[in-house]
């Protein structure tokens, strides 16, 4: 055990499977005095909104919130590219005591003017939601007067959770469905949910869908295009991936137009595979596609599996942390693992709800600790109190790896691997070899130094 301590208030967030009961908390406001590893409402709705790459995104507030989800996620487009671009208000305190209103309306007409968007999305920050700026007005007006949709993003972000920006997302995406003409949409046709296009993943799976004989008619949002969400209505099932960012716009079309969705996930074989064979299962009626299906998972599987038993070979045994934003990843992380011989020692997610929880308990082995919106503090204990060997998370999450001296992989959207699908697995398979097996961790300091220092630090 080490002598790092954890808040009181925190304890019902962190579970280690085992003797003790399942009584755990989840799905609440982050409590004050942690130092929480989750972004704010904004940064979530720009998560769900960022890859659209024809689109104008605006961020209206102070020049630091642009600043802060600037161009930090990999997600590529096979064509424009001003998703890159984070244009700012850049509200002074002038404008705060005034209003930004007028600022708003001229950026928004001078940006338009300029590069020609197909949309765009104005996010509202913190300081909007207090100084009251009437955004939607301003969005209706700009609307009517440049004739492309100008959609306010309700993602102040001190108004929850970084859940409740990709809510606030989902709300503005759907004013664009149902907006375009779905006359030339075929009958096996769907839309991909919740695959943002890091390092190329939404081309992997599109061409999976495309090759089992389907339609994509939207990605939501990887490579985005705003003509293809406006007829996205006209898809006959939603295949929605990292659901916890996605889910309510999947939800709204359910609602609205009586498409169904399921859930997928494109990490690791079981859930790559499992993900074709649901979809090719929702289309009964067309045994060809299931026939397609098939075929490509063996073909796909049969290309890497050779290479993948030399992984596990010098993997085996491992032991790996796992901190990611949303729970499913989680569980195909897990999966995915499991694999390659590495077990897995504590698993936790950002926005998990209950009965994610629920699952992730049932995945995981004895002894597993599952945390719900951690702090730095808290993962540092339990990698090292667990032995891990290698932390799985995304940027926030690498230094701490990295000051632990254990090997990282970096599985979240800042990333320029491809993690998905079959290729995927096995870029993940080596990217966890040549870390977990580099020479470098001889020379940096180990985790006793790490407690050392903590122990002095705390000692003063
Ligand atoms: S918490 Fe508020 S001020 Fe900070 S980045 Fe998010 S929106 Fe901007």
């Amino acid at each position: 055990m080490t002598n790092i301590p954890i808040l009181k208030e925190r304890e019902k967030y962190i579970y280690c499977k085992g003797k003790e009961e399942f009584d755990f908390t989840c799905d609440t406001k982050s409590l004050a005095g942690s130092v929480s590893q989750r972004a704010c409402v904004f940064c979530g709705s720009r998560v769900v909104l960022y890859p659209i790459a024809d689109a104008l995104h605006l961020i209206h507030g102070p020049i630091g919130c642009a600043s802060y989800t600037w161009d930090i996620r990999g997600a590529l487009s096979s064509g424009p590219e001003l998703h890159r671009m984070s244009f700012s208000t850049d509200l002074r305190e002038r404008d705060i005591i005034f209003g930004g209103e007028k600022k708003l309306y001229a950026s928004l007409v001078q940006l338009i003017d300029t590069y020609r968007p197909n949309a765009a999305f104005v996010y509202c920050t913190c300081i909007i939601g207090i100084i009251g700026d009437d955004v939607d007005s301003v969005c209706k007006r700009v609307t009517e007067e440049k004739g492309i949709p100008v959609l306010p993003v309700h993602s102040e972000g001190f108004k929850g959770t970084k859940k409740d920006g990709y809510k606030a997302a989902c709300e503005s995406l759907s004013m664009l469905v149902g907006t375009g003409s779905v006359e030339d949409i075929g009958r096996y046709a769907i839309n991909i949910m919740g695959e943002f296009n890091i390092a190329g993943e939404a081309w992997t799976i599109k061409e999976y869908y495309e090759n089992m004989g389907l339609e994509v008619v939207a990605v939501f949002t990887g490579d985005g295009r705003v003509k293809n969400i406006k007829r996205s209505h006209g898809a006959s099932l939603n295949v929605v991936q990292c659901s916890g960012s996605i889910l309510r716009l999947a939800q709204i079309m359910e609602e609205k137009y009586g498409i169904p969705y399921i859930r997928v996930s494109y990490f690791g074989i079981e859930d790559m595979s499992k993900a074709l064979y649901d979809v090719a299962a929702h289309f009964k009626d067309n045994l060809g596609i299931m026939k397609k299906t098939k075929e490509i998972v063996r073909n796909e599987i049969d290309a890497i599996y050779p290479d993948l038993l030399r992984y596990k070979k010098a993997l085996s045994g491992r032991k790996a942390a796992i901190y990611v934003g949303g729970a499913f990843k989680a569980f195909s992380m897990i999966k995915a693992l499991r694999s390659l011989g590495i077990d897995v020692v504590l698993a936790g997610s950002q926005t998990g709800n209950k009965d994610d929880y629920e699952v992730l308990r049932d995945m995981c082995d004895e002894g597993t600790v599952i945390l719900d919106d951690a702090n730095p503090l808290e993962l540092s204990k339990y990698c090292i109190e667990k032995g891990a060997d290698l932390f799985v998370g995304g940027v926030k999450e690498r230094p701490i790896a990295y000051k632990l001296g254990i090997a990282f992989c970096d599985h979240n959207h800042e990333r320029k691997i491809s993690l998905a699908g079959y290729s995927g697995m096995i870029n993940l398979a080596k990217e966890i070899y040549s870390s977990v097996l580099s020479p470098v961790w001889k020379f940096v300091p180990s985790k006793n130094d790490f407690l050392k220092k903590h122990d002095t630090e705390m000692m003063k």
